[in-house]
């Protein structure tokens, strides 16, 4: 672990965390940056970190304080862009780590973005729509002194939404007194929202992983699959698997895991996971254990729920022989090496879960041009950017014999400290 990070006051001792994570992944990439290690350091620090405090008067006359995040990991590419995160355990440690994953995965794909990330530490499912309305209002108030269309535009992630997002647009627009679309993406389609943004992530991770297997010849029909998170990202990818002709043979939600060998309905599953009763009431699949989902016999393991779910315990244990990270941050650093040692390819989360970014970039510069695009249009070009930068990750860990995730590294960290040495230091 880098010793740099003690310089930071606020992020903790324990190696766990996904700032360290991090931290891991950039030392890694060091020895191969050459001249431009000069800037490295600017890669271990966030620009700016924003705190704030959310006074909310509840329904019922109470008033409670939830703490919320901005944090803009760096813009020498461009204005800072990243999703806003509710969740009872997020902490600025992992609103930096995923800003900066943001940072290196914007550079990946070529976008001419920085890294950002919002989060509030609160639980959505315990506020009534009310107070989740008012929530976020002063949230973005909060944090509308470092936000706009040019600074810098969040978006959903875990626990948003564009019901959320076109709050957010709504009270920013308030705010500055005029409408501005461009403030945030993944709104709805009736608000300035691209087609085809909900689905982006999942399609990108199906995109890779069509990819990745055609490269270890693979062969998607009829191979198993097994998804943990079942959200916006883990359905999408499942429904894209699935109508290729694989088998989606388990699947893990926070509450919820099931397990059929003939492969589960995942239209089913789907609708069952947005009813009241979730994933359980499905009618499909046979409920196991939650930990058995990592002995799950399967050719593709896709995380798709939350960070450090594969530990070094997993990684001996996972069957699979490609991991797709749909999440941001799933895989623990010492098993990363485990999986390597044994043979597993991983697409890593900053180049396989980059569609939502992209077609947010999409959204953003159809704001601007006030000029929409076909769905068509999106899915084409989404995939054209997707495989051009998977091509140019593949060359770059085949002439330097590293791994996928120093490779997309690499790329990026060239991109951003390029852009530090271009633009030089101010003053
Ligand atoms: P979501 O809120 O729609 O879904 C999250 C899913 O994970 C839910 O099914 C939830 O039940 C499940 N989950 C939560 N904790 C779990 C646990 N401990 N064990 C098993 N399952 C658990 O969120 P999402 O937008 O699908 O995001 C999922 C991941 O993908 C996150 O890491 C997020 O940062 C990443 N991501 C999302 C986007 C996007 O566009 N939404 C883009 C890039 C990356």
């Amino acid at each position: 672990m880098s010793q740099n990070h003690q310089l930071l006051s606020y992020v903790q001792p324990s190696p766990l965390t996904p700032w360290n994570t991090y931290l891991t992944q950039v030392d890694r990439v060091l020895p191969y940056l050459g001249k431009l290690s000069r800037f490295a350091e600017t890669l271990r620090r966030p620009k700016r970190a924003l705190i704030v405090d959310i006074p909310l008067e509840m329904d019922d006359g109470t008033i409670r304080h939830f703490e919320g995040y901005r944090v803009q990991h760096n813009l020498s590419r461009g204005p800072g862009k990243g999703g806003v995160r509710y969740h009872p355990k997020v902490t600025l440690e992992d609103v930096m780590a995923l800003a900066a994953w943001m940072t290196v995965k914007s550079a990946a794909i070529n976008l001419p973005f920085g890294g950002a990330k919002g989060g509030v530490r609160v639980d959505p499912k315990l506020l009534s729509t009310h107070e989740l309305e008012k929530l976020t209002r002063r949230y973005t108030s909060e944090i509308g002194i470092i936000i706009g269309p040019q600074q810098d535009i969040p978006a959903p992630d875990v626990n948003t939404n564009a019901q959320i997002m076109a709050w957010m647009m709504d009270t920013y627009s308030m705010n500055v007194g005029s409408t501005a679309t461009g403030v945030v993406t993944g709104k709805p389609v009736n608000l300035g929202g691209s087609l085809g943004r909900l689905t982006a992530t999942g399609r990108g991770v199906f995109v890779s992983g069509r990819e990745a297997a055609r490269r270890i010849g693979l062969d998607l029909t009829g191979a198993r699959v097994a998804i943990q998170g079942f959200g916006n990202v883990g359905s999408t990818a499942a429904l894209l698997f699935a109508t290729w002709g694989a088998k989606i043979v388990a699947v893990q939600n926070q509450r919820t895991t099931l397990f059929s060998g003939a492969g589960l309905d995942v239209r089913g599953l789907i609708e069952a996971a947005k009813s009241g009763g979730g994933m359980a009431t499905c009618p499909d699949g046979d409920s196991i254990e939650r930990e058995a989902f990592w002995d799950v016999k399967c050719d593709i393991l896709i995380p798709a729920a939350l960070e450090g779910q594969i530990t070094a315990d997993r990684a001996r244990r996972i069957t699979a022989k490609l991991v797709l990270e749909g999440a941001n941050g799933p895989t623990l650093p010492e098993a990363d090496d485990i999986l390597r040692d044994r043979g597993v390819l991983i697409v890593p989360d900053v180049i396989c879960n980059a569609g939502g970014v992209t077609v947010s970039y999409f959204e953003w510069v159809q704001d601007f041009s006030s000029y929409f695009w076909t769905q068509d249009d999106i899915d084409a070009r989404l995939e054209m950017i997707m495989l051009k930068a998977l091509r140019d990750i593949w060359d770059t860990a085949d002439r330097h014999q590293i791994s996928l995730r120093t490779a997309t590294f690499l790329l990026a960290c060239e991109r951003i400290l390029m852009a530090r040495q271009e633009r030089g230091l101010y003053p």
